[in-house]
């Protein structure tokens, strides 16, 4: 099976042949190829680049397509001039993509794709990091569009979810759901467009308030009065986060928490300002015993 450096190797062969290349001619053993070539044709479009991530092969085209390729065992890709003799077995072909100066062949290639990025970026199982919270020019539209594209998850989950939004901690996730009064146990379902739109303005502020903080505190994410205290201990400067029993700070509710998500990390809330809405859940029906 070819390892993630074999493909890099390979990637990089394929890149320096192909970059910037027209493609002639392209054709598949794949009918699914074949169709979405049919439907808005290879030929014509230049390779403007081939990157190799983890067991993946990924060609770019211009007009945003992306043929994702996955070698598993024996699939290889082949380059050769034009008119030289193939390496392997012609039955063993499966996509041949042709420029003036190069062939580019792949050999048993078990799973291939075709893919816009937005597509890529959804696919099952092909990890990549959603928009960068930090990022000056991050599309908000877009963070919010990839927030709600699991609302299958709660909040609390899709907020520490990296391919949906790249950059939120365990302390921000609790701290931005108080901060927009929602309960970080209620589903992504349950969020309306200005929720999930104040989730994501949200936790942009608190990261970059934090990013631009030169006091070298870790955390300012509560500036209420406590923030002009003195008191060192950044955890007296958040709203709910480690705070469990205390008394909320707006409305002197006890705060709450209990692990979420597959990794367990223990979420705040306030039951009082983070009402549960939508499916009812145990865990926020709970109150704490003092
Ligand atoms: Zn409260």
């Amino acid at each position: 099976m070819p390892e993630g450096d074999t493909l890099f190797r390979t990637a990089r062969t394929l890149e320096r042949g192909l970059a910037g290349q027209q493609v002639t001619r392209f054709d598949s053993a794949y009918p699914k190829l074949n169709r979405v070539h049919d439907d808005s044709p290879l030929t014509g479009r230049t390779i403007e680049k081939v990157e190799s991530k983890g067991k993946w092969l990924l060609i770019y085209f211009s007009g945003d397509l992306i043929l994702l390729t996955h070698m598993l065992m024996g699939g290889s890709w082949h380059i050769y001039r034009p008119g030289e003799k193939w390496q392997r077995r012609a039955g063993e072909m499966r996509i041949v993509i042709e420029t003036e100066k190069l062939h580019a062949v792949g050999f048993l290639v078990p799973v291939a794709e075709f893919h816009t990025t937005e597509g890529l970026a959804r696919r099952d199982g092909f990890r990549t990091l959603g928009p960068r919270l930090l990022d000056r020019d991050l599309d908000e539209l877009e963070a919010v569009r990839r927030l709600r594209s699991r609302p299958d998850l709660e909040v609390g989950v899709a907020l520490m979810t990296q391919s949906l939004l790249s950059g939120i901690g365990n302390v921000y996730k609790s701290e931005v759901c108080f901060a927009c009064r929602v309960n970080p146990f209620r589903l992504v379902a349950s969020l309306t467009e200005p929720e999930a739109a104040a989730l994501v303005a949200k936790a942009r502020r608190f990261m970059r308030a934090n990013v631009s903080d030169t006091s070298g505190d870790q955390i300012i994410t509560y500036t209420g009065l406590r923030r002009t205290t003195g008191r060192s201990d950044p955890a007296e400067r958040l709203w709910v986060y480690r705070r469990r029993f205390e008394p909320c700070r707006k409305c002197g509710t006890a705060i709450e928490s209990h692990k979420q998500g597959v990794d367990a990390r223990t979420s705040f809330w306030c039951p009082q300002c983070q009402p549960m809405i939508g499916v009812k859940n145990p865990v926020c029906e709970s109150r704490p015993t003092i």
